[in-house]
């Protein structure tokens, strides 16, 4: 049946451009317009990670992150075969220093095992070493098919197919505002040259990233969860020291803590990275350590739940503030797992800033979420793995979500 309707999505990173796509492809006739605040796609999250195709080794079995995980790797490794974009599937070791992360590599294996991950193996530390001659660890989990891709690449192919499936990718166009009416949504936008306008849609999907909470609040939303914004710094090893990577070497994840530490990560260019640490960050789009948004700060701090985790983890986060601006200390947590790196064989790179939604209660949104409200559906938590498992969130968000009518 052909579908006449117009359906809005705020976010040119790639869960919304995926989005957009699955909508026209799926339903004929349909009219998709994406609202993009950046002159780019992919100008945030999706344009500043590290690259890595995660094959879904760590995610609760049975939770979104996991099946759509697993579903997304293969949809994407398809798509990038289809349009001939970068995918290596250089593979990844999770390395274990002690043996007590040694017992924790135990919970990883069960769970990919579990997950469906194809082809985890454990590794002695020959083994370790034939894969990674210079990884520390005494042993290892190794993911031969996590990958490798340019997820700035794929999401501007995911807008090429957009524009070519007859929707519209709108960039310069912040939302400022929305209406809920009886018969649609009324969405007040900036445009490039300064004036207003206002486009009417049946439904809205927010795919806003970093400021998702906000556009849940103007679609009519409580305040909880509420996005918190970490930075992570990047160094860039030396070309001459890239030989020490072969592939992607991770540090076995502390599981009181949201993110998986920094790791090793060969990236499809050629380059390799080391980071990402995790530090708040002072301004939701803020990449560099000055960058400071007053409001967005007070915001953060005036939330009940910042409280709660800071008390938690403060030890850690003065750590991580210190890998932030000391080299020395970088290179300190990235010899954790590779010996040989000292502080000249890094130069800083860039920095990426991870939206992470935190209940009033101080506890963070592990899995992604999805809201509804009234005519506006609201991603209000899309971490890591979400660049991994776009093209799936695409069809979940299409199938559960947004159902034809
Ligand atoms: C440091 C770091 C490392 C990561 N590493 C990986 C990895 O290796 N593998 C992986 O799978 N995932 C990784 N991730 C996570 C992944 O990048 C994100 O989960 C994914 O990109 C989320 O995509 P998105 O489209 O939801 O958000 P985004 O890419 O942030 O896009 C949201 C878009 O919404 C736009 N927007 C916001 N507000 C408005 C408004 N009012 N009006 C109009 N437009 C608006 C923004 O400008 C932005 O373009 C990493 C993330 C970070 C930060």
């Amino acid at each position: 049946m052909r579908s006449s309707e117009h359906i809005g999505v705020v976010g040119a990173g790639i869960v919304g451009l995926a989005l957009a796509r699955r909508l026209l492809l799926q339903r004929p006739g349909i009219r998709v317009t994406v609202l993009e605040k950046e002159d780019r796609v992919a100008a945030h999250q999706t344009g500043h990670n590290s690259g890595v195709v995660h094959a879904g080794l760590y995610y609760k079995p049975g939770s979104l992150k996991a099946t759509l995980c697993r579903r997304g790797v293969g949809l994407l490794r398809d798509y990038c075969a289809e349009y001939g974009l970068p995918y290596d599937e250089v593979g990844k070791v999770v390395v274990a220093l002690d043996t007590e992360e040694e017992a924790r590599l135990d919970d990883i294996e069960r769970r990919a095992e579990e997950n469906g991950v194809p082809g985890v193996t454990r590794l002695g530390p020959e083994a370790l070493r034939d894969l990674e001659p210079h990884a520390a660890g005494v042993a290892a989990l190794h993911s031969p098919t996590t990958a490798i891709t340019d997820f700035v690449a794929v999401a501007e192919q995911l807008a090429d197919d957009v524009r070519r499936s007859g929707g519209r990718v709108l960039l310069n166009t912040p939302v400022l505002d929305l209406r809920q009416e009886d018969d649609g949504v009324r969405v007040l936008t900036g445009e490039p040259r300064g004036e207003r306008h206002v486009h009417r849609f049946d439904r809205l999907v927010a795919c806003a990233g970093l400021q998702s909470d906000q556009l849940a609040r103007m679609a009519g939303a409580g305040p909880d969860p509420r996005v918190v914004p970490f930075r992570g710094h990047y160094h860039e090893l030396v070309p001459e020291r890239r030989h020490l990577v072969r592939g992607l070497i991770y540090p076995v994840p502390d599981p009181q803590y949201p993110f998986l530490g920094v790791h090793l990560t060969r990236h499809v260019h050629g380059e390799v990275m080391a980071g990402p640490n995790a530090v708040l960050a002072t301004a939701r789009e803020g990449y560099r350590f000055r960058d400071l948004e007053r409001g967005e700060f007070a915001q953060t701090l005036a939330w009940p739940g910042f409280w709660r985790l800071a008390r938690r983890h403060w030890g850690t986060g003065v750590r991580e503030s210190l890998v932030s601006v000391s080299r020395t200390a970088f290179a300190r947590q990235a010899r954790r797992l590779l010996p040989e790196i000292t502080g000249a064989d890094l130069r800083p790179a860039q920095a990426g800033v991870r939206a992470q939604a935190l209940g009033r209660d101080g506890s963070l949104v592990d899995d992604f979420r999805v809201d509804a409200h009234g005519r506006v559906v609201c991603v209000r938590n899309a971490p890591s793995p979400a660049a991994t498992s776009a093209l799936a969130i695409a069809e979940y968000l299409a199938d559960t979500h947004v159902p034809p009518r």
